[in-house]
């Protein structure tokens, strides 16, 4: 059976040998007579796939040996309070917001913190504010940015170097959905989070990578299951993890290492397959009489292809042509309305293609 392509935004689309290999394994993995849902989580079968997916994602996103990777549970809004709850010591911490999430990022986090932007982009988060304009705290515990803005489509493409901006402080970033889509620069990062249900496996699962020496200082009322040091003491089974997710994630994982293009492997090989994808999803668009893509040209989201039909009208004929032709999931975040195309690692070059080529049929037809 040849299914459709899959643009949700996530949930989404995981690669296909991934769902047929945890199928195969549904109810009996590697013969031993237990589905992986069904394993105490501190037996031997089940460490084996720990121990696999951690090394497997270290080695993915080269996570240099004083970061911690830790496998959590709460999604990347708990971690709105949860990271404030471990780094800010109660005091001031600084948020740059560009869009929704870095918006809930930055009103959650006022409940434990001084919680004080230091920058917005336009009205409309269609642009990013230059690390250069920020106004930073004196000494903020943190600067916390979204690198992927999921709803508005808005990528930093680089990430800011805090110190050449005069602040010695750990930058945090909200990477959900563009997690090993391309390389991290780990020297200018303290910590990072996001879900798995983007771009790394089911939901349920959420993933915090922190340097060593900013664990430790949590706060008193912090929830003992959400404090990194005690997560990271106990290799993340301080309480039952999400053990379903983490071995699918590990099935990801071992996809990605196996995924090449040109000379490049793992997420290397990812990070140009994606800027093909965007590049031929976008060029499209803004060659299009019908369809307008509003973000800047620099900050264009490879992940979230948000766009517009010029005809609103047509928006509901746009959406059941698509599913015929077998493309999913595509209407837009009911915030911004119009379409959004998410097109994660696992949508492969040619669901890109079979888009572009049903939105130019559709445009014919106008
Ligand atoms: C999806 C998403 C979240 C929220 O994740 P939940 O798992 O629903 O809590 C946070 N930040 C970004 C950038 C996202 O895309």
């Amino acid at each position: 059976m040849k299914r459709p392509y899959n643009f949700s935004a996530g949930p989404a689309a995981i690669p296909e040998p991934v769902l047929q290999q945890a199928a195969a394994d549904m109810l009996s993995w590697q013969g031993s007579g237990m589905g992986v849902m069904e394993m105490s989580h501190r037996g031997k079968e089940f460490m084996a796939i720990y121990a696999q997916a951690e090394a497997d994602l270290r080695e993915l996103l080269t996570v240099p040996s004083h970061f911690r990777i830790l496998f959590m549970q709460g999604g990347g809004l708990a971690e709105n309070a949860i990271v404030p709850m471990n780094l800010s010591r109660g005091l001031v911490t600084d948020f740059v917001v560009t869009g929704s999430w870095s918006f809930k990022s930055y009103t959650e986090a006022g409940k434990y913190c001084t919680a004080h932007v230091a920058a917005t982009s336009s009205p409309e988060c269609t642009t990013l504010p230059s690390p250069t304009t920020w106004q930073l705290s004196q000494s903020p515990s943190y600067v916390h940015i979204c690198t992927n803005e999921t709803i508005h489509g808005v990528e930093v493409h680089e990430l800011p170097d805090l110190k050449t901006l005069g602040c010695d402080t750990p930058l945090v970033i909200d990477f959900s959905s563009h997690v090993a889509s391309r390389p991290v620069d780990w020297s200018r990062v303290g910590l990072a989070f996001g879900g798995a249900q983007k771009n790394l496996g089911p939901a349920g699962l959420t993933l915090v990578i922190v340097r060593e020496d900013l664990l430790g200082h949590a706060l008193r009322e912090c929830p003992s299951a959400f404090d990194y040091k005690i997560v990271a003491d106990n290799q993340s089974m301080y309480n039952t993890p999400p053990t379903w997710a983490i071995y699918v994630a590990g099935l990801t994982f071992q996809w990605l290492k196996a995924q090449t293009e040109g000379n490049q492997t793992g997420v290397a090989a990812m990070n140009i397959r994606n800027k093909a994808k965007a590049q031929l999803l976008y060029d499209y668009i803004d060659s299009s009489q019908l369809y307008v893509n509003k973000v800047a040209h620099d900050c264009r989201s490879r992940m979230n292809v948000p766009f517009f039909l010029r005809d609103e009208s047509r928006n509901e004929a746009f959406l059941s042509g698509a599913k015929e032709n077998g493309l999913l999931q595509l209407k837009g975040h009911k915030s911004v309305g119009g379409m959004r195309a998410s097109i994660y690692n696992a949508m492969p070059l040619a669901g890109v293609q079979a888009l572009v080529d049903y939105m130019r049929k559709f445009e014919a037809a106008s």
